[in-house]
């Protein structure tokens, strides 16, 4: 491994981890465009390939099973995955990651001239042509509009679509949005993801606790600015400016929602109003024509201080917010 660097092993502290797993992160030289972390607990090898893979380095065990790394997205409504973090998701997959997507509403109430059942089969049908274009997994709802809330059962059903992605990134909402389901989406995101290592907290179906860190990470909220008006400036941007078209091929699967969000929210063309939002974002990077603005979780009870896989996967096409907030 010519030039790699390897930090010493780290012990991990969290829930759930009772068997004291390591955790290694190896990288090799830029050139090579490989990174690579690992984990191992007794009689348990999980290998995680970052950016493009190459081939296994040649000093690892033939007999560790390989997988690639994943990224779990979370929200609340059919589209919001597109809108907020679809150029993100996109600049994973070209990096090999295995992308997972859950919508935890229906989006059975965002109609004004369907009925409620007709209404969640549609968005049912646009959500997962709009995942197949992202390239991720389908995970379904949950829940129906306006009935997110914060309920040990609802925590189990996300705990066990955080299981079952395996992911080591969780994307959801901003914690401060406009309105109460992405709110509430967000806040069992993060608790699924704390969870994620709690063999003690039964999900719902059945999924096995796993052991390695997961890394939480917020959108911006809608129109970037909290529901008082405020704005949200992000830790970072991602460039999506070459991804904004497949973007908005996501979002124009959800065919449903032109009308509604012409009729409730005056978003004439939702289409169009999306692009002008990325260019906000863009212009708020002062780098990117378009990007979508990133928060990190803290890492207590999440991962290790340090880790940071969005930042590290996507570190060619990432710029640091200004620290003094500059913004458009
Ligand atoms: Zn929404």
């Amino acid at each position: 491994m010519q030039n790699a660097t390897v930090p010493q092993p780290q012990r991990l502290n969290g829930p759930g981890l009772s068997q004291s797993p390591t955790f290694r992160i190896y990288e090799r030289p830029a050139e090579l465009n490989f990174v690579i972390m690992s984990w191992s607990v007794p009689e348990v090898c999980v290998l995680t390939y970052h950016a493009a893979l190459l081939a296994p380095p040649p000093s690892l065990p033939s007999s560790c099973p390989t997988i690639m790394p994943a990224a779990l997205a979370i929200c609340a409504h059919p589209d919001d995955i597109e809108i907020l973090m679809g150029g993100t998701l996109l600049q994973l997959a070209r990096r090999g990651w295995d992308l997972h997507y859950v919508n935890l509403c229906d989006g059975s109430r965002g109609s004004t001239t369907m009925s409620r059942q007709e209404c969640a089969a549609v968005r049912l049908e646009e959500a997962k042509r709009s995942c197949e274009v992202l390239g991720a997994k389908f995970y379904p709802p949950i829940y129906s509009d306006m009935e997110a809330v914060y309920t040990t059962e609802n925590l189990q059903k996300v705990t066990a679509i955080v299981r079952a992605s395996k992911a080591s990134i969780v994307l959801t909402h901003s914690p401060s949005d406009y309105m109460e389901d992405h709110e509430i989406s967000c806040r069992l995101a993060v608790s699924a993801a704390f969870s994620h290592g709690m063999p003690n907290l039964e999900s719902i179906p059945p999924v096995e606790s796993y052991y390695e860190p997961v890394t939480v990470y917020h959108a911006q909220p809608v129109g970037n600015r909290t529901p008082l008006g405020e704005l949200v400036v992000p830790h970072f941007y991602v460039d999506s400016t070459d991804l904004i078209e497949k973007k908005i091929e996501a979002l124009a699967c959800h065919a449903s929602q032109k009308e509604w969000l012409d009729v409730s929210q005056g978003m004439d063309s939702y289409l169009e109003t999306t692009r002008q939002l990325s260019r906000e974002v863009g212009r708020m990077s002062r780098q990117f024509e378009h990007a979508e603005g990133w928060r990190r979780h803290l890492h207590w009870g999440f991962c290790n201080s340090d880790d940071d896989p969005l930042r590290l996967a996507l570190r060619d096409v990432i710029i640091e917010s200004d620290p003094t907030g500059a913004s458009a």
